[in-house]
């Protein structure tokens, strides 16, 4: 399999080179030229097995410069029993006939974000000792709160790494804020920016494509990459979920084997969902992609009109790791639905930069509108759609995934599509017990975390993920904050450089 890259047609790499160095030096992002297919004959054999099998035998088909024992070892690393708190690892929670939740959010850090991060630290050695010997890995992430944390906990103490951590001093919830700052491990850093999210991402792909930094990386053996979903590293661990979900519907017969489901993903930087557009490519029977968002609707207006323009105000809101008007991934899906045209792809992320809106040809539109649905709510919609799932059902969900049944429920009111569906659940509550308890019982809410925590436990018995409530009383190794522009000198001052 040879990885290309989107802004560049003459970029030819294997998959461990596109994993090791995160982004492509044009700034493209790196995309297998072509995409592996399944059929119903491989979904029935990948039913027979567990997710650590599904996951070996799709991640093969993309990472075919990594020897099966090689595979294999990332896999049953990362997937293990005791970092999950299921052991189908993303099991599937039914709400109704035709609605299944699959919760992503089992895993160390209680976020979907470890589904993939629990395996790229072993994908990102693996791929730098065949590709770059003697050098350290200087992992640079940018977060909107769950990706941060993912990180920091799957590269710990990883030999031959480090990894430093950026994310916006006012836009992360106070948990995820304290599970960042309070990072263990001799190898890590978090630094606070005075910015968004779209500052730090747009601070750290800068980094990234500085010949001069690079320069004197080089010359302290040391080298870039990204654990953001910019890295494919990151994006091919997401589509093992979606065709593990299919393979679950089928198996406790909410589906029959060839028969479609849609799937709706809350969705920021478009790595979730566009994870679910591979799975459908690959020919896993997926109908629609329906992509929620929240205030911050970016994506909603693009879906329906064709023109990306991130010139709107920025909202903070309830549903932080969404708060994005910068979606990375979308190059990716313009890349492929534009024909694999990166002079094309490379206009509209220049338009981009440049102006901060661009409009897709007809073709790349139409393409769109028949594999997207798209929608949006506030939080005010995000709390009684909390609210309003817990009375009927007794289930407690976080705001994103809130978001995402909010989006499901207008869908289905107006197309009557009833089609079995996943919802793609991306955080455990109790990292955002605020507002879970505010939607829920208003009148318990205090300013303390960690009593709001015990508060939403007492009223609705959930259980309290004990990687959480082990951060109370925990003193912040980490307080920095800086500039957005200071972003280079302070990862020059955490390296000691
Ligand atoms: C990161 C994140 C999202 C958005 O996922 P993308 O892949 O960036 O679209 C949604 N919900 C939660 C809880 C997240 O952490």
């Amino acid at each position: 399999m040879i990885y290309t890259s989107t802004r560049d047609a003459s970029v030819r790499v294997p998959a461990s080179e596109a994993i090791a160095k995160g982004i492509s030096s044009d700034g493209g992002l790196f995309v297998p030229m072509t995409i592996p297919t399944i059929n119903l004959v491989d979904i029935e054999r990948l039913m027979r097995l567990d997710y650590v099998g599904r996951a070996n035998e799709i991640l093969k088909l993309y990472l075919t410069d990594f020897t099966d024992d090689e595979l294999s070892a990332c896999v049953e690393n990362a997937y293990r029993a005791d970092k999950f708190s299921s052991p189908e690892i993303a099991p599937l929670y039914s709400l109704s006939d035709e609605v299944q939740v699959l919760e992503l959010w089992r895993g160390p850090t209680c976020a979907f974000k470890d589904m993939a991060l629990q395996l790229l630290p072993h994908l990102l050695t693996a791929s730098a000792a065949k590709t770059r010997k003697n050098t350290k890995i200087v992992i640079l992430v940018a977060t909107s709160g769950d990706t941060g944390k993912a990180a920091l906990e799957g590269f710990r103490d990883v030999e031959n790494t480090q990894i430093l951590v950026f994310y916006p001093e006012n836009g992360v919830s106070p948990m995820q804020k304290l599970q960042m700052t309070t990072q263990e491990g001799a190898n890590v850093g978090v630094c606070a920016i005075q910015g968004n999210f779209d500052d730090a991402q747009s601070g750290v792909k800068a980094i990234f494509t500085d010949r001069v930094l690079e320069e004197k990386f080089a010359e302290h053996h040391m080298a870039f990459s990204s654990a953001n979903s910019i890295n494919w590293g990151r994006l091919v661990p997401q589509i093992v979920y979606y065709v593990s979900a299919y393979c679950d519907m089928v198996k406790s017969e909410k589906l029959k084997i060839g028969a479609p489901m849609n799937v709706v993903v809350p969705t920021g930087n478009f790595g979730n969902i566009l994870a679910a557009y591979y799975a459908k490519q690959m020919g896993v029977p997926i109908g629609k992609l329906i992509c929620a968002s929240n205030a911050n609707n970016v994506l909603t207006d693009f879906l329906e009109s064709g023109t990306y323009d991130k010139n709107r105000p920025f909202y903070c809101t309830e549903s932080p790791s969404m708060d994005i008007l910068i979606s990375s991934n979308l190059e990716r899906l313009l890349f492929l639905l534009s024909g694999q045209d990166a002079d094309a792809t490379r206009a509209y992320m220049e338009a981009l930069s440049e102006k901060g809106s661009y409009k897709v040809s007809e073709k790349v539109f139409s393409a769109l509108a028949e594999l997207f649905a798209a929608g949006c709510c506030d939080d005010t919609d995000t709390e009684r759609t909390i609210r309003r799932i817990y009375e009927k059902y007794g289930y407690l969900c976080d705001t994103h995934t809130a978001v995402a049944l909010n989006v499901y429920a207008a869908y289905k009111t107006k197309t009557g599509d009833s089609t079995p569906t996943v919802i793609a659940s991306t955080a455990n509550p109790y990292k955002f017990s605020k507002s879970v308890l505010h939607a829920v019982a208003p009148e318990l809410v205090t300013d303390d975390e960690f009593e709001t925590v015990e508060a939403l436990h007492k009223f609705t018995g959930a259980p309290v993920p004990p990687q959480l409530s082990c951060l109370r009383g925990k003193t912040p190794r980490f307080t920095g904050v800086v500039q957005k522009e200071d972003m280079a000198n302070a990862v020059l001052e955490m390296l000691g450089i």
